[in-house]
């Protein structure tokens, strides 16, 4: 049986490890230790850091789930978004046709029935009709800025769960580099 000698992380008294053993106290100062062993280096580790470790990683689970599904809400949100957007251009683009088409007949009207004095009418046409057109700006700016609203918490919610997945690989690329 192979003996490991190992220094206590606690007191930094020497220790002699059975190499089939995993979890040990200090026979010094009684501290809990686990033997780690990755990539052919053996070290110790305070039990209550293992458990730290598994802590963090189960936060770091969470944290992927919780911004996948936060992810898929706000293309919800965005895909009901653009549904109304384009129903709204939809709607105006009806609407611009139909205002279009208006004015070109006043034109052909006017023209035919009053000649050049047909001008004044014509152009209170247009002020009239272009009232008409791009009606639906307003619904399309407030629709975009109603889903940015929803959205926001949601990309504050990923940003804190991307700090925690952060957090996490910076602790293990801190323990593989001590
Ligand atoms: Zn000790």
């Amino acid at each position: 049986m192979k003996i490991l000698s190992l220094k206590c992380v606690n007191c930094g008294a020497g220790l002699e490890v059975k190499q089939d053993i995993n979890d040990f106290a200090c026979g010094y100062c009684g501290v809990e230790q686990q033997v780690e062993r990755s990539g052919g280096i053996v070290s110790l580790k305070r039990v209550e850091e293992v458990l730290d470790d598994v802590k963090l990683g189960t936060n770091r689970s969470a944290s992927e789930l919780a911004i996948a599904r936060l992810k898929a809400d706000m293309a919800a949100i965005y895909a009901q978004r653009d549904r109304a957007v384009s129903a709204f251009q939809a709607e105006d683009h009806k609407n611009n046709v139909f205002v279009g088409w208006g004015l070109v007949l006043l034109i052909a009207f006017s023209m035919g029935i009053f000649g050049p004095w047909g001008v004044p009418i014509i152009i209170a046409g247009i002020v009239f009709g272009s009232r008409f057109i791009k009606s639906k700006a307003k619904e399309i700016k407030s629709a975009k800025a109603r889903a940015e609203t929803m959205v926001e918490p949601l990309r504050a919610q990923i940003a804190r769960h991307q700090a925690i997945i952060d957090s996490y690989d910076f602790g293990t690329q801190d323990t593989a580099q001590g």
